[in-house]
């Protein structure tokens, strides 16, 4: 992965908590479900939550073509893209040492207005497994009309780092007889019992795929 000192390096203030490794940054990148983007118009910065997947070493975006956000993307502009995990609460003795487990990545690229008819339906299925393995092959594709609405946008990943902070609390050696709790709460996303919708046939059995729903 190509690291330039101005943009993934920084001052990188805890440096153990740094990776620059693919696969952690894969990793992280196929577990999550929303990224934020972040672009700069006319000097006001902008950051726009969204879905994605990723191929390879691309992000694709999908969004409405009246969309303000897609619009601006579809010029070919820098954009810097972060996922984030939470994965608990550490809970110190003292305020100033609380913390949290995460694993984040933020990937440096500029985007691209996806044009070719076979790149943009890739994407579209890409994006649908990505969200939900298995939907793609049991929901009705997308018919010429739905594809002319939606705009699909490339970001080749340029640059890419991962940051997380994992393991307990870290206390000072004084508080550590305080009669304070201290330890981490995990956290994690969860799916919940599914709720049909009632509107159409009601004789379709929930699929094994949403049952064991689980990222
Ligand atoms: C859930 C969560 C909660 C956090 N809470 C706090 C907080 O309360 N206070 C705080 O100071 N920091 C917090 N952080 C860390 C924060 O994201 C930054 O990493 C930190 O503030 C800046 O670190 P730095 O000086 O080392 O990096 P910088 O020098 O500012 O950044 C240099 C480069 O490092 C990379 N980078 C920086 N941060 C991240 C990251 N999180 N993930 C991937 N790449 C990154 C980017 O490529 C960036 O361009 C939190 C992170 C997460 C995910």
């Amino acid at each position: 992965m190509k690291q330039k000192q101005s943009r993934s390096q920084g001052s990188r203030y805890y440096p153990k908590r740094y990776d620059f490794d693919e696969k952690s940054r894969n990793a992280i990148l196929d577990e999550g479900l929303v990224c934020h983007v972040g672009f700069v118009l006319d000097g006001q910065p902008f950051m726009i939550p969204t879905g994605y997947c990723r191929l390879d070493n691309t992000l694709y975006l999908h969004g409405s073509v009246g969309s303000h956000f897609f619009m601006q993307l579809a010029k070919g502009v820098p954009v810097c893209v972060s996922v984030t995990h939470v994965d608990g609460l550490v809970l110190a003795r003292s305020v100033f040492h609380h913390s949290m487990n995460y694993r984040s990545v933020v990937v440096f690229g500029r985007s691209r207005l996806v044009e070719s008819k076979e790149e943009r339906w890739l994407a579209a299925e890409k994006f649908t497994e990505h969200v939900i393995p298995g939907r793609w092959n049991e929901a009705r594709k997308p018919t010429e009309s739905d594809m002319k609405k939606t705009m699909f946008i490339a970001v080749p990943i340029e640059e890419a780092s991962v940051k997380f902070r994992d393991g307990g609390v870290v206390d000072e050696p004084e508080d550590m007889e305080l009669p304070v709790w201290a330890g981490v709460l995990p956290l994690k996303l969860q799916a919940l019992e599914p709720e049909a919708d009632e509107t159409g046939r009601r004789d379709v059995e929930i699929p094994e795929y949403v049952r064991g729903y689980a990222r």
